[in-house]
This record gives structure tokens, C-alpha cells and sequence, in this order.
């Protein structure tokens, strides 16, 4: 099976080495166009016949007219050839280098056209002889390229394919191939092994076609035969080259003209199918229609088996030679001006020939093979060619990885400048507020032990100069904030106050009920005229430069922030009475009743001026960071909107309201703003709270400076205190047994003990934890010593549940004995640690022993290191944040893990 190559142009190579005969690549070339008269042969001797025609010179035909008066007809052609040339002449004159475009890939057609005996075949055979002699010598003499070619030949006639190399298989279909073209089914395709096997192999078309002349008589003027030579080549060093050149020659012997012009010129309708040739028919039209150059014109090369065939030899990839055979006798020349008119179209038309490379797949593959081999040798050694390239994309790539790099260390500086900055910021304000218990923080926190003494005792020398420097700022820095902390209190004290009266006023106004309600009112109104009695508010003092810090603390001892809390308590107790009352008013007949006759409005309407004065109540300093002010705010707006809803959703007037005596909506709307205002008011007191706690926190912490600063005043003038304040190791065993006093968590306990050891730059930390403890610890004993009947069971409740946080905390510990240690290390611990080794619960026995003995360092140590092994951080103090410790008046929702002692703190001062 064979086709005729229609190469995809992906795979063409318009290179054509010069050296391959064939001429220079085509693009675009006309058919050319011979004719070759034929001598007079002797049956046209014996009739006397004359010869019609002239070539006045190579290129020209000229019609002899006997009648001297007609105009001469005169053609003209690429080359006209006299009777006496010789076939090689007429081969060589043209159709030579057409044939021989195909050793360099472009398909080539030799077409011999004419009529009957007018020496076509004559023709056809000494160019195929040519043809093959010169592909012969081209390949001898072409030994850098290997050649293959192959030979099939085929006989069209009466539409009907036949394979002359092996007629057997009878007629033969023609395929169209998305790929190749057409291709002609089952044709036998020989390769040919020599020049000697292919003139062999034509001579065999040559006998079949003899064969088909004597046995079908006239047949041979009525088929058309092609022999077709496929010639590929390559260069035999494949040296980066794996395309070949492929191309396939094609050479046409026609079946007799006058046949097609029979039929078309009489227009006869003939007898025998066979007499009508579809082929040459068509063969002439597609020519005709080529020639006239019309765009978009349909060609109907389909109308045929030869022009399907040959159709890239009509205008298409190909270069053709059209060899026109006539006899110059006066007889035929009728015959001979339609050949030469035949003749004259063709010259017409254009081809357009390619180079067609076919790349072999297999050397594609070797090819890519032998690339990918270099390629990986030239990674290997450096100093080869195209790795230089590699090597320099390579360094520039280094180069900005550096670049990058630099920059990265330049933004990890400024930002360690930045966090330093922000860490010496934060420690400036936490120094501020506990000032005097870290003003030697620095200093002093190196363990005296390990220092000499003539060491220390220049160090304490230069520690009493800054002692004394500072002590005198720090006394005035403390009385003004002692000042503010006053004048918080006092603003607090005055807010509290406002809201007694605004609760004192919705009260009066409030006087529905039944009788029971009404009875708790004029109680709840007693009760608060006398707290009201009470008010009596300190005046702010006047504090010289040196300022007493003993009368501070007196000041400070005082019961003012008790008293704050129980009226704010008292205050909200009073709301929820009349939240509670307001609900059930509503349901009363008598509400309903004096809704209707006085239209008294609720509390919420009828105070509207004390709702709005108690909602801008301002804030005290302490807490004006605006988060608490801004949402009182939106309640007053959402309040007086939900004052004058309408059903549709859209603002009522307040006069169309008034007239309107729509009861439930009333109700509705009053029970509102009723809600409403309880609401914001509780809201406004529960804020309140939390301020008084904050302060009370605030006082606390204000005692143990001003404790601290006083007591450092008298060391100075002790030289055996001289190494307060306390050194690391004392430090910790104190934090130690307040921990202990104080029930605090122990994996608090656990993560401080291991995070801190000692560290100056942590002594911030110590001092902090240390204050809060004693600070705790004196704490819950003023409440373990106060009046139950003033304090209820707070401080039992707090420590009672301080005790049941840390139960728990041990017996979740003791739930992760197993998952943590190993079965041996735990069997050592029971052992160590005294729990029996038989028995249940022992993991929890393990647990419940541990951090119970404050004295013995080794025990808390190793209690340490077994709590900190259950919970998941080691000893170098991973997992934990020393910024977990650090002063913060919030509870940080994140810290709850850890923070359970501090948890406990927070929840005792309702923070
Ligand atoms: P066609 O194939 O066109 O029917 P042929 O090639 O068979 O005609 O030629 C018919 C006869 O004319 C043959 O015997 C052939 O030898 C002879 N003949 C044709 N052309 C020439 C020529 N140029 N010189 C000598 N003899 C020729
Ligand atoms: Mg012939």
C-alpha cells in the first residue's frame, strides 16, 4: 500500500542541499510543458502524408498551412522538440530535472499526453530509462546519503486500478489518508535492490501491459499507466540529522487523446461504457480549471482515479512535466491542435512543490537519546560549553539568594530592634506600676553568695546611691498615683452615687403593684435614702513634695471601695426587683387600667432624661478607653428606636402615638423600653463593678509599694539588710510556700519553676509573682479574719474552690501517668516516692504527693520535672511564654491552660 507523501509542513525543511541534483527548492512552479514531434511513421509515409508543422526554433510550433491565405496558427512551449531529437534530448531538455527532484524530496510527474501512436510510450520509455540510469548514478556518486527506493506501477483503465507488478489482485481501491493522500489499497510497492532489479521490475509492468494490448486489442490507447518510484534518502552519519528526504516520482503514460476529444467534441452519447474515459475527461477539465486561474474555483479532481491519483501533480505538492507527443502528419492535425491546445492550458497552471522531510521516529529517538547523553556529560564536567551557560544562570541565582538574604537579616534586625524597643517599653510601664519592687531589679538579683565581699560591698555602696536617687522619685511617683488612684475612686464613688439616685427616682415614679410590691418599694426607697445619707465622698488632698506615705496607707485602708461594691450591689439588687416588678405590673388589671386613664408612661419614657444622664454618665479616667462608653451608646440607640416601632417596621410619630389608644401595642412598647432600660442600667452598674474591682485591685497593689517603699527606707539605714531585696534562690522558696499557702495550680507552679531559674533579665518576673502572692496570700487571711455577717462566704467559697481546681488539675495529671511515662520509669517513681506497690490508684497517690512540700527543694524539683513530663514541656522551658507572666489587668482567654492560679485571682476580683 502506498500514498502519495502529503507531508505536514511541521515535518518540512525548506533546506535543499545544493549538491542533490534536481534544481533548487520550489515553491511555486508552472507545469512545464513540451511537445514532441514525432517523425512520420510509415504507414503515413505510404499515404504521402505531409508534414504540417514547423519549428522555427526551440521554443515555437508553427501549423504549415496549405492555404497560404489562412493566418498560421503558431504555439509556443517550454521546449518543441523536431522529429529528428532524439528521446534523451527530449528527456534531458526538461523532464530530466523535474524527475530528479525527487532524490531531493520533491515529488515529481512526468506526464506523457497525446494521441494514438502519436509516440507517447515510445517517449515515456526512454525517459523512465533516463530517469533510472541518472537515480542510479546520483546514488553512486552520493555515498555520504543512503538511499531506498521502491517501484510500484498501476494501470487505470475504464476506471478500474490495476497492479501491474501483480495483476492477480485485481482492481484496486482507492483510500483517502488523513495522512498520506490517496493511497491505492493492496498495491504491491517493491523495494528495489539495484538499477538492474528496477529496470527489471519496469520491464514486468512493461510485459503486463503488452499482456493487456494483445489480449483486449485496442485497450492500450485506453488506459493510462503509471510507474511510481518512492525515493528516501538520508545521510548515512546521522551526526544530529535524523530527517530523510522523501518524494515520489511519478511516470504517466496516458491513454490516447482523441478518445477524450471524440467524446466531448461530437458529444455523442456512446454505446460502450468503455469507450467513455472518465480519467482523461477529467484529467483535461482539471487542467482547464487550473489554468484559468480562478480562485475558489472547484477542481474536481475527484471526479476521476487518475486526477485522485495524480492530484498533487495538478496544482498541487509536486513538480510536473508535461511531454505532449504528436505526429506531424497533415492528417492529424486536428488531432495535434487539440493536444497543442491541451498543451497550452497546462502551461497555465501552477504548482506548488515542497521539500518533504520525513523524520524517522526511531531516529528521533536515537537522536533524542544521543541529546539527553550529552547533556547529562555536560553536567558532569563543569568546564564544558553549554554548561557554562548553566553555570552562570546558576551563579546569578546565587547571587540573588544572598541578595535575598541580606535583606532577610536586615528585617529580622529591624524587627529585633523593634521587639526590644517594644519589650523595654512594656517593662517601663509594668516598673512604673510596681516600681518599688524593681528599681533594683537589675542589680541585685545575682545571688550574693557567688559574689566577693569586696565586691558586694562596693555594690552595695553604688546600690544605696541609686537606692536613695530613686526613693525620692519613686515617693512622689507613688503619691500621684496614689492621687489618681484617689480620684478614680472618687469619680466611681460619684457614678455609684448617680445611679442610687436614678434608681431612687424610678422607684418613686414606679407606684404600681399590689400591695405586697408596694411595700418592697417603700422599703427599697428607705434603704436607699439612707445610703444616700451616707454618701459622703472624701475631698481630694492636697499632697506637698514629700509626701507621708503612712498616711497614704491609712487613706488607702479605708473601707471606701467596700462601701462602693455594697451600694452597687445594693443598686443592682434593686434593679432586678424592678425588672421582676415591671414584668408583672403588666399583667395587673390595675396597670391596665391606669395605662388607659393616666397613660402613665414606664420609667423608661417618664426618666427619659435620667436614662440618657445615667447613660452619658462619664467614665472615670481609669477606664476611658472608649470601649466602655461606646457601648452604652449604641444601647441608647438601640433603646430609642425600640421606643416608637410601627408594625411595618417604620418610625411612628410620637403625637400620632399619643392619640392612638392601641393598648397592646402600648403594652408591647412599654414592656420594650422597659426591658430596655433595665438592661442598660444593669449594664451601666455591672461596668461599674468591674471598675471598683479593678481599683480595688489597683489599691492592693498600691499597699505592697508603698509597704515596700517604706521598708526599704528603714533597711537603709540597716547594714545587715543591705542585700534586700531578695536574692533568687529566697525568692523562690517564698513563691514556693505561697504557691503552697495559696493553693495555686502546680502546673503554674511547675511551668514558673522551670522557666525561671534565675535569670536577671527575669527578675521582673520573680518580683511580680512574688507581690501578687503575698498580696493573695494577706488577702484571703483579711477575709479569713473579717465578719462573716459582712462578707458572706466569699473568702471560704474562693479557697474552698481554689482547693477543687487544684483536685482536679491532680487528678488529671494522674490520668496521663500512663499515656507519659513508661511502665519503668513509673515503677522508680512509685518506689521513690513512697506509694505502695500494690493497690488502686496509685498513679493518683504519685500525683497527690507531689509539690506538697514547699521546704524540701529536692521535692519540688522533682515534682517539677514529673509535672512538667505529664504535661508536655520540657526543661529548657519550650512551650511556654515568659510573656504568660507578665502584668496584665485582663484575663487573656489564651492563658487558660496555664494561668489557673492567676484564673483563680481573676475570678476572686471579678476581672
Ligand atoms: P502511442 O503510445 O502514443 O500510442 P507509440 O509510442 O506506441 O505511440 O508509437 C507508435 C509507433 O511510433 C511505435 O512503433 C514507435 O516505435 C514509433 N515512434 C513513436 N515515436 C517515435 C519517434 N520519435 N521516433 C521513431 N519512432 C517513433
Ligand atoms: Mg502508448
Amino acid at each position: 500500500m502506498i500514498g502519495l507523501p502529503r507531508t505536514p509542513s511541521s515535518k518540512i525543511n525548506r533546506a535543499n542541499p545544493s549538491s542533490t541534483p534536481g534544481g533548487s527548492r520550489v515553491t511555486e512552479e508552472n507545469i512545464l510543458v513540451t511537445v514532441r514531434m514525432r517523425p512520420l511513421n510509415s504507414r503515413e509515409h505510404a499515404k504521402y502524408d505531409l508534414i504540417a508543422w514547423d519549428c522555427p526554433d526551440d521554443h515555437t510550433i508553427v501549423f504549415k498551412n496549405p492555404n497560404p491565405e489562412r493566418a498560421a496558427a503558431k504555439y509556443s512551449f517550454d521546449k518543441v522538440y523536431e522529429p529528428t531529437c532524439a528521446t534523451q534530448e527530449v528527456y534531458e531538455g526538461g523532464s530530466r530535472d523535474v524527475a530528479l527532484s525527487a532524490l531531493a524530496g520533491t515529488n515529481a510527474t512526468i506526464f506523457a499526453y497525446g494521441q494514438t501512436s502519436s509516440g507517447k510510450t515510445f517517449t515515456m520509455r526512454g525517459v523512465t530509462d533516463g530517469v533510472v540510469k541518472d537515480i542510479y548514478e546520483h546514488i553512486r556518486k552520493t555515498q555520504e546519503r543512503s538511499f531506498v527506493l521502491k517501484v510500484s506501477a498501476l494501470e487505470i483503465y475504464n476506471e478500474t486500478v490495476v497492479d501491474l507488478l501483480n495483476r492477480d489482485t485485481g482492481p484496486l481501491r482507492l483510500l483517502d489518508d488523513p495522512e498520506k493522500g490517496i493511497i491505492v489499497e493492496n498495491l504491491v510497492e517493491e523495494v528495489v535492490e539495484s538499477r538492474q532489479h528496477l529496470q527489471h521490475l519496469i520491464g514486468i509492468c512493461e510485459g503486463q501491459r503488452q499482456v493487456g494490448e494483445t489480449a483486449l486489442n485496442d485497450k492500450s490507447s485506453r488506459s493510462h499507466q503509471i510507474i511510481r518510484l518512492t525515493i528516501q534518502s538520508s545521510l548515512r552519519e546521522i551526526a544530529g540529522r535524523v530527517q530523510s528526504f522523501m518524494a515520489t516520482l511519478n511516470l504517466v503514460d496516458l491513454a490516447g487523446s482523441e478518445r477524450v476529444s471524440q467524446t466531448n467534441a461530437d458529444g455523442l452519447r456512446l454505446k460502450e461504457g468503455n469507450h467513455i474515459n472518465q480519467s482523461l475527461l477529467t484529467l483535461t477539465t482539471v487542467i482547464r480549471k487550473l489554468s484559468s486561474g480562478k480562485q475558489g474555483d472547484h477542481i474536481p479532481y475527484r471526479n476521476s482515479k487518475l486526477t485522485r491519483i495524480l492530484q498533487n501533480s495538478l496544482g498541487g505538492n509536486s513538480r510536473t512535466a508535461i511531454i505532449c507527443t504528436i505526429s506531424p502528419a497533415l492528417s492529424h492535425v486536428a488531432q495535434t491542435k487539440k493536444t497543442l491546445s491541451f498543451a497550452t492550458s497546462a502551461k497555465e497552471v501552477t504548482n506548488c512543490a515542497k521539500v518533504n522531510m520525513v523524520v524517522s521516529e526511531k531516529l528521533l529517538l536515537k537522536h533524542l537519546q544521543q541529546k539527553v547523553a550529552k547533556l547529562e556529560s555536560e553536567l558532569r564536567s563543569p568546564e564544558s560549553s553549554s554548561s557554562t551557560c548553566l553555570k552562570s544562570l546558576l551563579v546569578e541565582r546565587e547571587k540573588k539568594i544572598q541578595q535575598m538574604e541580606t535583606e532577610m537579616k536586615e528585617l529580622k534586625r529591624q524587627r529585633d530592634i523593634a521587639q526590644s524597643e517594644l519589650e523595654q517599653e512594656r517593662k517601663g510601664k509594668e516598673q512604673k506600676v510596681v516600681r518599688c519592687l524593681s528599681y533594683t531589679a537589675q542589680e541585685e538579683s545575682t545571688p550574693s553568695k557567688s559574689v566577693p565581699r569586696s565586691r558586694r560591698t562596693s555594690r552595695v555602696k553604688r546600690k544605696d546611691n541609686v537606692r536613695q536617687s530613686l526613693t525620692s522619685a519613686d515617693r512622689t511617683a507613688l503619691a500621684q498615683e496614689i492621687r489618681l488612684f484617689e480620684k478614680n475612686q472618687k469619680k466611681l464613688g460619684e457614678e455609684a452615687n448617680q445611679a442610687l439616685d436614678l434608681i431612687h427616682k424610678e422607684v418613686t415614679s414606679h407606684k404600681l403593684g399590689d400591695q405586697q410590691s408596694a411595700e418592697k418599694f417603700a422599703k427599697m426607697l428607705s434603704e436607699i435614702r439612707d445610703m444616700q445619707k451616707s454618701n459622703l465622698i472624701p475631698e481630694e488632698t492636697v499632697v506637698g513634695d514629700e509626701a507621708n506615705l503612712k498616711e497614704e496607707i491609712n487613706r488607702l485602708n479605708s473601707e471606701e471601695i467596700a462601701a462602693l461594691e455594697k451600694k452597687l450591689e445594693t443598686v443592682q439588687k434593686f434593679i432586678d426587683m424592678l425588672a421582676s416588678s415591671c414584668q408583672t405590673d403588666e399583667e395587673t388589671p390595675e396597670f391596665r387600667t391606669q395605662m388607659k386613664k393616666k397613660r402613665v408612661l414606664p420609667f423608661g419614657l417618664s426618666n427619659s432624661p435620667n436614662l440618657q444622664h445615667m447613660i452619658r454618665a462619664p467614665c472615670s479616667p481609669l477606664s476611658s478607653s472608649g470601649t466602655e462608653n461606646k457601648a452604652p451608646e449604641s444601647n441608647v440607640v438601640s433603646a430609642r428606636d425600640s421606643r416608637t416601632p410601627s408594625k411595618d417596621g417604620t418610625p411612628v410619630s410620637s403625637s400620632r402615638q399619643a392619640n392612638s389608644v392601641d393598648v397592646k401595642r402600648m403594652k408591647r412598647m412599654f414592656k420594650n423600653a422597659a426591658e430596655e432600660n433595665i438592661r442598660n442600667i444593669k449594664d451601666y452598674v455591672t461596668g461599674l463593678k468591674e471598675r471598683v474591682a479593678k481599683l480595688q485591685y489597683q489599691k492592693q497593689l498600691l499597699l505592697c509599694q508603698v509597704i515596700e517603699l517604706e521598708g526599704n527606707e528603714t533597711a537603709e539605714s540597716d547594714e545587715s539588710q543591705m542585700e534586700r531585696p531578695l536574692c533568687f534562690e529566697e525568692q523562690r522558696k517564698q513563691i514556693i510556700m505561697l504557691w503552697h499557702l495559696c493553693h495555686i495550680s502546680i502546673i503554674h507552679r511547675t511551668q514558673f519553676y522551670m522557666l525561671f531559674k534565675g535569670d536577671p533579665a527575669d527578675q521582673i518576673y520573680m518580683e511580680v509573682e512574688l507581690r501578687r502572692l503575698t498580696w493573695l496570700e494577706q488577702h484571703l487571711a483579711e477575709l479569713g479574719n473579717a465578719s462573716p455577717a459582712l462578707l458572706g462566704d466569699e473568702p471560704a467559697s474562693y479557697v474552698a474552690s481554689s482547693i477543687r481546681a487544684l483536685k482536679q488539675e491532680r487528678e488529671y495529671l494522674a490520668k496521663r501517668v500512663n499515656t507519659k511515662l513508661g511502665a519503668e520509669e513509673r515503677e522508680m517513681l512509685y518506689l521513690k516516692w513512697d506509694v505502695a506497690p500494690v493497690g488502686k490508684q496509685r498513679r493518683q497517690q504519685l500525683i497527690n504527693k507531689l509539690w506538697t512540700d514547699p521546704h524540701n527543694t529536692e521535692h519540688v524539683k522533682e515534682s517539677a520535672e514529673i509535672v512538667a513530663k505529664l504535661v508536655g514541656f520540657c526543661d529548657s522551658g519550650e512551650n511556654i511564654r515568659k510573656e504568660m507572666f507578665e502584668l496584665n489587668f485582663a484575663s487573656p482567654a489564651d492563658k487558660k491552660t496555664w494561668m489557673m492560679g492567676w484564673n483563680f485571682i481573676s475570678n476572686f476580683l471579678h476581672l
